[in-house]
């Protein structure tokens, strides 16, 4: 069931993807594994630039091509507005050791540092109670040395760190951003070939569909509402629309834009473009590339750290025990915060973007006002949750309408 699948790798979404299925199930197994690592990106490459090949007219033939592009300044077929990842699909080692150190190698350094710091206890156990004595006497006295040397190992990794520190134009804020764009980019264009090889044999309105053609022409409006800011006129936007009753929306960090029909229907003119205007503000806020960052530094920082001494001073069931905990109360202390500030700071850039479209700006919580009534009270504890709460975003939207309208007025609304 491709549903729950898509929804676990898309970056950003409007809110929480359910858990479960959200549409009929299927009896395809195509979607294992396997044949996910199988997908090819060279394909994928194919498909996006839009070429008259086979694997677009397949898609032609099942009625479900509805990939555009909503380049404002130039048209597709044009190699000139082709961004940089879609003219050079190879992919480079260092963007290959970048990802796979930012995920397999993650989960291998922490399984290595949980048996360094077993092997360290076994060691200490094996000697004469005399021979421990004197090693914590030498310790002791060396106490200086050593946190000295501990202090600047963790300082060394932080400034390294502090060379990927960037203000961000959009918050004003210094972030870490450890990716380039162009590493964010291939992971999303690979995710992205995934979801549109899934989709493309069941569930995708076709471009002359007229809720294709209605999202696609608000997003259109949207960005040439805002092709003054470089980051949207320099990148190329896709919107892909999805034959589902799933009430959501999300981006992947290559510009795909993907709306389901189940948003579109109860969301008016307004409001999907509120919608995607929050969509774009991930992009240009680069969260996944933040998120991503920020997650790294946390584990090399304080869970490597946490899990060796937790794993030399205890026993190792309650070792692992410790860890596991150690790395929830990261994933919630900072994975989830920022997850959550994401969303907010995207709900924010969203409306602006979108006021320079001068839509009606009440819209927003007006929208967010009826999902809190169709989701009904939430029984979920907010802290464990990665959006914010559907009241929530109707009253920080309400509050953002005074300065949003100022924008308005600017652009001649
Ligand atoms: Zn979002």
């Amino acid at each position: 069931m491709f549903r729950s699948c898509f929804a676990s790798i898309s970056s950003f979404s409007l809110m929480k993807a359910t858990e479960k299925c959200n549409c009929e199930l299927d009896q395809d197994d195509f979607l294992t594994v396997d044949i996910l690592n199988d997908v090819d990106v060279t394909q994928n490459q194919t498909n996006l630039n839009y070429q008259e090949s086979e694997p677009v007219e397949e898609y032609k033939n099942n009625n479900s091509s509805n990939i555009i592009f909503q380049n404002s300044s130039s048209s597709s077929s044009s190699s000139e507005s082709e961004p940089e990842n879609m003219q050079n699909s190879k992919t480079t080692l260092e963007d290959c050791s970048i990802i796979y150190f930012a995920g397999y190698l993650r989960e291998f350094s922490l399984l290595l540092t949980v048996i360094g710091g077993v092997a360290t206890r076994r060691w200490w156990f094996k000697r004469t109670p005399e021979t421990r004595r004197r090693y914590a006497d030498a310790a002791w006295t060396h106490r200086l040395a050593i946190g000295t040397t501990v202090t600047a190992g963790l300082c060394l990794i932080g400034t390294f760190l502090s060379f990927y520190m960037e203000l961000d134009p959009w918050t004003d804020l210094w972030r870490l951003f450890i990716f380039s764009e162009r590493t964010i980019e291939v992971r999303a264009d690979k995710q992205v070939a995934i979801i549109l090889a899934e989709m493309g044999k069941c569930c995708l309105l076709g471009i002359e569909h007229p809720t294709y053609k209605r999202v696609a022409g608000l997003t259109s409006r949207l960005l040439n509402a805002n092709i003054e800011v470089d980051e949207i006129r320099k990148r190329q936007w896709s919107v892909v629309v999805v034959d589902s009753p799933m009430v959501n929306a999300f981006v992947m960090a290559n510009g795909f834009i993907f709306v389901f029909s189940g948003l579109a229907a109860v969301a008016n003119d307004d409001q999907l473009s509120i919608i995607v205007g929050h969509e774009l503000a991930h992009c240009l806020l680069r969260h996944l590339n933040h998120y991503n960052s920020v997650n790294l530094a946390v584990h090399l920082m304080c869970m490597l750290p946490a899990s060796v001494i937790l794993s030399a001073a205890l026993p190792f069931p309650i070792a692992l025990f410790a860890v596991v905990m150690c790395r929830f109360i990261l994933y919630v202390c900072v994975g989830l915060t920022t997850q959550r500030g994401h969303e907010v700071e995207a709900d924010r850039v969203g409306l602006e973007l979108a006021a320079n479209a001068c839509v009606d700006l009440t819209q927003g919580y007006r929208f967010w006002e009826n999902m809190s009534k169709i989701n009904g009270p939430s029984t979920r504890i907010w802290w464990l949750e990665t959006h914010p709460s559907d009241k929530s975003r109707a009253r920080y939207l309400f509050s953002l309408i005074p300065v949003t309208k100022q924008l308005q007025k600017l652009a001649g609304c």
